[in-house]
C-alpha cells in the first residue's frame, strides 16, 4: 500500500530570507508538514484497523483526520514549490493569458488572491486553482486545509495563512506576510503546474 512521505525542500532553509526566516522554514517543513504526513498515514492505518475489526465507531473522526491531514500534506507539498529564491515578478506565457481571461489582469488576480489570503478567519490558505468544469482559474479561500473549496479544482499557487507560516517573523501582521510572499512566488513552477493539470482530463 502506498503511504505518504515528506518531500525534500528544493532549497536551503535560509534561501528565502529576508522574506521568510530560516527558522520558520525549518519548523514549518520539518515539524508541521511532517506531522500532517505522519497523521495522514496514521488515519489510513486506523481505517484499515476499523475495517478489519468491523468497529466503525470512530468513522466520523477518522474520516475527518484523513481529510485534514491529507489536504495539509497536499497543500504544503504545492506550497514549497510555489517558493523560490529567484521568485517574484509576474507569470508569463499561457498561465499569464489564462489569468487575464479569468480575472481581467494579473493585478486583479493579485488583489483578489491577496485579500482572500489576508482575510482568512483563523487558519487557512489562499489558493489560485484550475477549475476543470468551466475550464478557468478561480481563487479559493481555504479553511483549515480542506474546507471551502470546489470539488475537483486543482491548486496552482497557494499561500499559507496559518500563523505557523509567519508569526515568528511577522507577528500578528498577516498582511505583511502575504505582501512578502509575492517577492518569492515562483511563477515558473506555477506555470508548469498549470500546464500539467490542464492536460489532465
Ligand atoms: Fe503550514
Amino acid at each position: 500500500m502506498s503511504t505518504y512521505t515528506l518531500p525534500e525542500l528544493p532549497y536551503d532553509h535560509a534561501a528565502l530570507e529576508p522574506h521568510i526566516d530560516a527558522r520558520i522554514m525549518e519548523l514549518h517543513h520539518g515539524k508541521h508538514h511532517a506531522s500532517y504526513v505522519a497523521q495522514a498515514n496514521q488515519a489510513l492505518d486506523n481505517l484499515a484497523e476499523a475495517r478489519s475489526s468491523g468497529d466503525f465507531a470512530l468513522i466520523t473522526k477518522l474520516s475527518k483526520d484523513l481529510a485534514f491531514n491529507l489536504s495539509g500534506h497536499v497543500l504544503h507539498s504545492v506550497f514549497w514549490t510555489c517558493l523560490s529564491p529567484d521568485g517574484g515578478g509576474a507569470p508569463e506565457g499561457e498561465l499569464a493569458a489564462a489569468i487575464d481571461d479569468s480575472f481581467g489582469s494579473f493585478a486583479d488576480l493579485r488583489a483578489q488572491l491577496g485579500e482572500a489570503t489576508k482575510s482568512v478567519q483563523g487558519s487557512g490558505w489562499g489558493a489560485l486553482a484550475w477549475e476543470p468544469l468551466a475550464g478557468r482559474l478561480i481563487v479559493e479561500q481555504v479553511y483549515d486545509h480542506q474546507s471551502n473549496v470546489g470539488q475537483g479544482s486543482d491548486p496552482i499557487l497557494v499561500i499559507d495563512a496559518w500563523e505557523h507560516a509567519f508569526y515568528l517573523q511577522y507577528l500578528n501582521d498577516k498582511a505583511a506576510w502575504v505582501d512578502a510572499f509575492w517577492e518569492v512566488a515562483d511563477w515558473t513552477a506555477a506555470a508548469n503546474r498549470f500546464e500539467a493539470v490542464r492536460a489532465t482530463p
